[in-house]
């Protein structure tokens, strides 16, 4: 399938071992692995990616257990890219791969509230959202 994609700059990984992205460190391969370059790279393979190909989103891993059979599909990396964060006065625009003690740290720093309860979450603002992440009642 790599040989159909075009004007990509992140990394795409064939049969990576996904033991090496999650927590647990265990688990087999996936078909493919991409890491975006950025938000605009994401919408370019995003683009190219075959309709049906099955896809499974990857933060940092800390809530995933991967069979030994491995993921026949694609996966998307956030961790360590698509980290942008921007405070403005009281607005917050954070991209999905921004460490959750990171953002709830910069948001603390701006006298903002809202986002402590995230300081002690081993994970990515996606990954938080997509689990609906909470600490401390919150
Ligand atoms: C020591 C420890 C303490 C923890 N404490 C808490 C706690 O107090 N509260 C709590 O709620 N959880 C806690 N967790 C669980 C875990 O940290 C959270 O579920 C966290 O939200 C997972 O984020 P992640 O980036 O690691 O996601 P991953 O484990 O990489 O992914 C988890 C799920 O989210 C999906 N996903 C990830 N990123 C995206 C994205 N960008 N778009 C769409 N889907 C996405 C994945 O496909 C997967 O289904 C803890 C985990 C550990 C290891």
């Amino acid at each position: 399938m790599n040989g159909l994609f075009h004007n990509l700059q992140g990394e795409l990984r064939l049969n990576e071992p996904l033991s090496k992205h999650i927590s647990w460190r265990v688990g087999g391969n996936a078909q493919h692995f991409y890491r975006p370059k950025n938000v605009q790279d994401l919408a370019v393979f995003l683009a190219q990616l075959p309709a049906d190909e099955p896809v499974l989103w990857l933060g940092l891993g800390s809530n995933l257990l991967i069979r030994d059979g491995g993921f026949a599909g694609t996966v998307i990396s956030t961790s360590g890219t698509l980290q942008q964060l921007d405070i403005d006065r009281q607005e917050v625009n954070a991209e999905v791969g921004v460490y959750c003690g990171k953002l709830a740290k910069q948001v603390a720093r701006a006298g903002l509230a809202g986002t402590t309860f995230l300081a002690g979450i081993t994970c990515t603002l996606g990954g938080a959202l997509a689990m609906n992440a909470g600490a401390h009642q919150q």
